[in-house]
């Protein structure tokens, strides 16, 4: 069965959609630690990011540094931290987290976000890119 990622890249599920390529998709994450937090997916199904090609995975790794570069040039913050989790969606993703915290990266704490906010945020990141 695809998964939740893949079902946002067809288009069946919706998202706020930062950037695509041919090979990677990124949107921002529904739940975000803060402000800005965005995952970038390869389009390839891979559950965990160390079983992906080493071309894939470094790959990916351009495609997250060219996302988190726009992020930090619209986000107040100190950096742009990044993680891999995979514990709740079985398809690798980065997430690119804004930190002015320790406790941004931990997962703990959340920011609630409205529509008009996650909409406002993903245009300027996408005009960043
Ligand atoms: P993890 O697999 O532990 O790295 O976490 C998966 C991340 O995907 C979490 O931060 C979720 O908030 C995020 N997520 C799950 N479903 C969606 C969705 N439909 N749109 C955007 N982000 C999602």
């Amino acid at each position: 069965m695809a998964s939740i990622f893949t079902k946002i890249i067809q288009g069946e599920i919706p998202c706020y959609k930062i950037a695509e390529d041919d090979q990677f998709f990124a949107f921002l994450d529904i739940n975000p630690n803060t402000a800005g937090h965005t995952l970038c997916v390869p389009k390839k199904e891979v559950d965990k990011i160390f079983d992906l090609d080493e071309q894939t995975y470094m790959d990916l790794m351009a495609f997250s540094r060219r996302v988190a570069i726009g992020i930090k040039k619209v986000v107040d913050c100190k950096r742009i931290g990044m993680s891999v989790v995979g514990l709740e969606v079985p398809h690798t993703h980065v997430h690119l987290i804004p930190l002015n915290a320790m406790n941004d990266v931990t997962f703990q704490t959340k920011v609630k976000l409205t529509e008009e906010e996650f909409q406002d945020i993903a245009s300027k990141i996408r005009a960043a890119l």
